[in-house]
């Protein structure tokens, strides 16, 4: 099929947690060395709670598969769980059928610029919007039906952002508290965003 369906959104979103928890401590190192280091508890924690919330669900199309996530996001501490809560409850909020190519693109770049407002956060600032903004380009601009072809662009596009971040001065969060000492550091949102992209792969 050429359409992102519930069960392959749900296979996608748990492939995502398990790559989150098995290497959250990647993450949370990352946030030590530029931040309070609790980035990696923040999204793995809630991760877990989206994948038993998504076991009890039995949600039928994509949408309904992000808004259980994002309602364990909305449930976890740290600047990043609503910022991600608003991220995937946007996508949440689109059709409630399979997904086309062009219906992905038009989640992506709408939940990105809910982030983009309430984080005020654009790219170049050093955060995950950095992973996100990319993301959402190539899929607005896919020349594809396949949405795996279309997300596997996202996630190009999203690993480019995120290796981006390392050189970047940071404009929000902690990290811009620390300024050139930490220029060099990967943003941890920003890496967890390419990992997200990059789950859909085994969907
Ligand atoms: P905290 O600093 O509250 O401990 P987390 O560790 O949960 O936050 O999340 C840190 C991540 O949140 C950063 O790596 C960055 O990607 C993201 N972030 C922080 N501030 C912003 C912001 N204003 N806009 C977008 N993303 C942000
Ligand atoms: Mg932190
Ligand atoms: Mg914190």
């Amino acid at each position: 099929g050429t359409e992102l369906t519930g069960a392959r959104a749900r296979a996608w979103l748990l492939a995502f947690a398990d790559r989150v928890v098995a290497d959250a401590d990647e993450l949370t190192e990352l946030d030590r060395q530029a931040g309070d280091g609790d980035f990696g508890w923040n999204i793995s924690s809630a991760l877990k709670r989206a994948r038993t919330g998504l076991e009890e669900s039995g949600a039928q199309d994509p949408a309904e598969v992000f808004q259980a996530v994002s309602d364990a996001f909305l449930a976890s501490g740290g600047t990043s769980g609503p910022l991600f809560g608003l991220w995937f409850g946007r996508l949440g909020a689109g059709p409630s059928a399979p997904w086309s190519v062009a219906d992905l693109g038009r989640a992506f770049e709408t939940a990105t610029g809910a982030v983009r407002r309430l984080g005020k956060a654009e790219v170049g600032h050093k955060t995950m919007v950095d992973a996100m903004a990319p993301a959402a380009e190539a899929l607005t601009s896919a020349e594809t039906h396949s949405w795996r072809e279309a997300v596997r662009g996202a996630a190009r596009a999203a690993r480019a952002g995120a290796d981006s971040t390392s050189g970047m001065i940071a404009h929000r969060g902690r990290a811009s508290y620390l300024g050139e000492r930490v220029q060099e550091v990967l943003d941890p949102g920003a890496v967890s965003v390419a990992w997200f992209f990059e789950a859909a792969e085994g969907a």
